[in-house]
């Protein structure tokens, strides 16, 4: 670890996670001595299959899969997402309708922003001032030409949790659309069964939950034959082609391992629960953005504003301090509107541009937590006190 990272108060969790030594010593004869092609018929390549098969089964374990083959990987969430709402639409070309909601990650937003372009009708459902969408809406938007209806499980910004169990009954009940769950945020930080649910397809990303960057898995419900996003040789059961990057599958199965072992969730939920309720009691003009029901929320995410400060300037002193913290999503870094999703949940400007997710995760200790505590209040006093917007 370079000196950096071990200073580093790392609360960033969402955005993506530190490979766990358990994870990394598990993939690591993989990045040299057992490199063979899982799709060779000699003995060595016989032994790669069995270690990819093995990761199916640790990837279906966790999320309550009725069978490992109902698992393909693929190389991130964003690719997962794609597929499914692609794939569903190729199924039933005859249906032009989709719907999700306004506060889905730019893997599906911008999908169907695009896929609205090429001619399909998107209903964009919307949300309340909590982040939680009202069901009525849903059963309102769907019609007999619904190809596919993709929602989050776990909002990336504010851990939100939509009830996806209830939400999957809705769309059979009343349409023959597929539905798709994007599970990126989810997996790992709250317990999934899909065999309870209804959902068809559910994506997921490693590097949420420890795995390294690229590696991601499509869960396609048994029976439904959805059609090949990459197509060529015939890896994957013909689902997707593509030599198996069997170091990062190795490492996702390990991964799903350590999360189903638990033992760092009611930690984390402490630690989230400890960092929001003293933030919230003590730094005035501080609101939470996202249901006060923790029930419906992730439990390592924290999204607060405090009003008439800017999150850009926060993020950069707290950063000097060596604390990593988000303004909205990871991938906003660069861009300064703000956050769709805060927009969605008509969060008024002065207090949505103050917005920060704090973001813990299995590897955050009680110290982290208080050494944050000490210095947050002092940031935010100095730039409010700054604030042209202060009445
Ligand atoms: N969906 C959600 C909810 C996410 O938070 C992310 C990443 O932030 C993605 C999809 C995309 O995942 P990946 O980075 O693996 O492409």
């Amino acid at each position: 670890m370079s000196m950096q990272s071990e200073k580093l108060i790392y609360l960033d969790n969402n955005a993506t996670t530190r490979v766990a030594p358990e994870v990394f010593e598990a993939m690591r004869p993989f990045l040299n001595e057992l490199y063979g092609n899982p799709s060779s018929a000699h003995t060595f390549g016989r032994e790669m299959r069995r270690s990819v098969e093995r990761a199916r089964e640790q990837v279906a374990a966790l999320i309550g899969a009725s069978d490992s083959g109902e698992i393909v990987f693929t190389s991130c969430g964003s690719e997962s997402d794609n597929w499914a709402i692609r794939g569903a639409l190729e199924l039933n070309a005859e249906k032009r309708h989709i719907i999700t909601t306004a506060v889905e990650h730019e893997a599906v937003r911008n999908l169907c922003e695009f896929l609205g372009e090429k001619g399909y009708e998107v209903t964009w459902l919307g949300v309340d001032g909590y982040g939680l969408l009202n069901l009525e809406n849903l059963r309102a938007a769907l019609r007999p030409d619904t190809a596919v209806v993709s929602m989050m499980l776990a909002n990336n910004e504010t851990g939100v949790l939509f009830p996806v169990e209830e939400i999957g009954k809705i769309v059979h009940e009343k349409a023959g659309a597929l539905f798709h769950v994007d599970g990126v945020q989810a997996v790992g930080k709250v317990p999934i069964d899909l065999q309870k649910t209804e959902i068809d397809l559910f994506a997921l990303s490693g590097h949420k939950f420890h795995a390294p960057k690229g590696v991601g898995a499509l869960y396609i419900r048994k029976g439904l034959s959805l059609p090949s996003f990459i197509i060529g040789g015939g890896q994957e059961r013909g689902r997707r082609a593509g030599t198996e990057a069997v170091p990062y599958i190795v490492a996702l199965g390990a991964a799903c391992e350590l999360a189903q072992s638990g033992g760092a969730h009611d930690e984390i939920r402490r630690l989230r629960d400890k960092l929001e309720d003293t933030v919230l009691g003590k730094i005035p003009n501080a609101h939470l953005n996202g249901t006060n029901d923790r029930e419906k929320r992730l439990p390592n995410t924290a999204n607060i504003s405090f009003e008439y400060t800017e999150g850009e300037s926060i993020l950069a002193h707290l950063d000097e301090e060596g604390i990593c913290v988000s303004t909205g999503s990871a991938c906003n870094a660069e861009s300064h509107v703000s956050s769709a999703v805060l927009r969605a949940m008509e969060i008024p400007y002065s207090r949505a541009q103050g917005s920060i997710r704090f973001s813990l995760g299995r590897y955050n200790t009680e110290s982290e937590i208080e050494h944050t505590l000490s210095r947050l209040p002092g940031i935010i006093n100095r730039l409010a006190e700054m604030s042209p917007y202060k009445a």
